[in-house]
């Protein structure tokens, strides 16, 4: 019998296939008590296994490459954390055996982890994926990991490790469906690097038996379980006819009738560049360049380090349009050498993005002396635009603060809190463009933390409150002739990017995976119906009605 579930959908397109589960079950060690004069014998092949992951993950890293490699390399380095094989000698001396010692000193490190906000928890994956290796090692037992397959499946695991996926072989991955993980994690990074679609934090997807058929619409969210066959036939047909127009759909993004729309890409290190060109991004439309800070331990990177690293990315868009975000810290994302002068009861709505910037006013100059230097005898089109901006007050004083970088970029703003799409004319009057992110936009509007997958209904795009807001920051730029984008995960998806242009949008900024497919949709429909479209999906009361409406507006021609 057919069946629905219904997750979040973090890589768009639609796949049918076979489900294949990962096996991701932690291995629990037996209990064995270890004599003081067998301790450090014991630690030592403790030690030994560690590093023997390590160097293992290091060479899957250097396989794979690209960003799976920096992953690979994290990974290895938490195999070998020296606080945590600390932690190991010290529970080995108090009597455990080695497996027993990974195994708990990896549980309290994971507790911390799974505790300390989004970014962190993601990883809490990768540290499981770890402890599994070491102790399989130990155990002298295989370790888990990726379907034998010689047939394309769905991948069917709790959250997906990058060691695993780093080595699976794409051309027999159809999609993923986790049961955990959300938008950052990454079982989602992953899928939208290989261009799969995959539905997260799917409640069910652990049960669902190996073999059985699934059609996974990473779109909308949802898995059909045992799909008829004449509605296994009509998706067939529709995912066929979408990648054929997909196929064929290349240059700058237009609508049928001309229309321009820019197609950026998000980036978050310079080691995602190339994919951006090579699916024809036309420039950068969100350079997250806390992922620089977030490996830099006790201190912010240095001026230099940091001109390197924008170099790097300027230069792959000679003739194009760069945006690059300063640092967005605070809340999920802490970082040592920005202390909070504050208690935060809520984090989130505390001192993060451009708030804790202002707090800290040195490691914005740096920021944007680098960024600067780095534009300087370079033709690229430099923005530089702040995180969480709430007021006029805010965006003057990002404006002022770029001034004194001796920085000529232009300024921007992102709209990110529900008081800056209702105000947008008021921060236009100091910047000079806006870029909606819809991530945390939705988070502040719909009061509905982000990190908590129980409230994730709130955040589905399509939220009709949403797009009025999006609409208002739109038509405020439009009123004083500046441009807005959406560089957040709803202008990803190929249907809602219409519904965006017909809003006044100016630019999409996406994972680059997502491209071609916005490009598709966008060239396959006028800016009238996009705009029909868009009062069709704004006059609905639900997120799924007005997905339906919209549907049925460009399906109409
Ligand atoms: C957003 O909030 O939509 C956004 C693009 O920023 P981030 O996802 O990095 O918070
Ligand atoms: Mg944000």
């Amino acid at each position: 019998m057919e069946t629905r579930l219904r997750g979040v959908g973090v890589s768009h397109g639609m796949a049918i296939g076979e489900v294949r589960h990962i096996g991701t079950a932690v291995l629990e060690p037996p209990t064995r008590e270890v004599a003081a004069d067998e301790a450090p014998r014991e630690a030592e092949r403790a030690r030994r296994a560690a590093e023997a992951v390590a160097a293992d993950l290091r060479a899957r890293g250097t396989l794979a490459g690209g960003q799976a490699q920096a992953v690979l390399e994290a990974q290895a380095m938490m195999a070998v954390d020296p606080e945590l094989l600390a932690d190991v000698d010290r529970r080995i001396g108090a009597g455990s055996s080695a497996e027993g010692a990974v195994h708990d000193a990896m549980a309290a490190y994971r507790e911390l982890l799974a505790g300390a906000g989004e970014y962190l928890a993601a990883r809490v994956a990768d540290l499981d994926d770890v402890r599994n290796r070491v102790v399989a090692r130990l155990m002298g037992v295989p370790i888990p990991g990726v379907p034998d397959s010689d047939e394309p499946y769905v991948l069917v695991a709790r959250d997906l490790a990058p060691a695993d996926t780093a080595l699976l072989d794409p051309s027999l991955v159809l999609g993923f469906v986790t049961e955990e993980g959300g938008p950052t994690s990454h079982s989602a990074i992953l899928a939208r690097a290989l261009g799969v679609p995959a539905v997260v934090a799917l409640p069910g997807a652990l049960r669902l038996a190996e073999g059985t058929v699934v059609a996974v619409d990473g779109s909308g969210g949802e898995v059909l379980v045992n799909p008829s066959a004449r509605e296994r036939a009509s998706l067939a047909r529709r995912a066929r006819e979408r990648e054929a127009a997909t196929r064929t759909a290349s240059g700058p993004g237009a609508t049928r009738d001309g229309h321009k729309v820019p197609l950026m890409a998000n980036i978050g290190t310079p080691a995602d560049v190339a994919a951006a060109v090579e699916a024809g991004a036309e420039g950068v439309g969100l350079f997250r360049t806390e992922f620089l800070f977030l490996h830099g331990g006790q201190s912010p990177p240095g001026e230099d380090e940091q001109r390197a690293a924008y170099r790097q990315v300027l230069e792959a868009f000679p003739e194009g349009r760069v945006v690059v975000r300063v640092l967005d810290a605070g809340a999920d994302k802490p970082l040592p050498f920005l202390p909070r002068a504050h208690d935060e009861p809520n984090p989130a709505l505390g001192v993060r993005g451009l708030r804790a910037l202002l707090e800290h006013p040195g490691v914005l100059a740096v920021q944007l002396r680098a960024l600067a230097a780095a534009a300087r005898e370079l033709p690229v089109a430099l923005d530089v635009m702040a995180p969480m901006v709430a007021d006029q007050a805010d965006a003057r004083a990002f404006v002022d603060a770029c001034r004194a970088a001796g920085l000529s970029a232009r300024a921007g703003a992102m709209v990110e809190v529900p008081a800056a799409a209702l105000r947008a004319r008021s921060l236009l009057q100091e910047v000079e463009f806006l870029s909606v992110g819809t991530n945390d936009l939705a988070q502040y509007a719909f009061a509905a933390d982000r990190q908590l997958g129980v409230v994730s209904r709130l955040h589905d795009p399509w939220q009709p409150a949403l797009l009025d807001l999006v609409a208002m920051a739109a038509e405020a730029a439009k009123a004083e002739a500046k441009s807005c984008g959406v560089c957040g995960e709803a202008a990803a998806d190929p249907l809602l990017a219409c519904v965006l242009t017909g809003l006044g949008v100016t630019s999409l900024s996406m994972a680059a995976s997502a491209l071609p497919g916005v490009r598709a949709a966008l060239a396959e429909h006028t800016l009238a119906q996009c705009e029909r479209a868009a009062a069709a999906a704004r006059a609905a009361e639900s997120a799924e009605a007005a997905r339906a409406a919209a549907e049925a507006v460009l399906a109409s021609g």
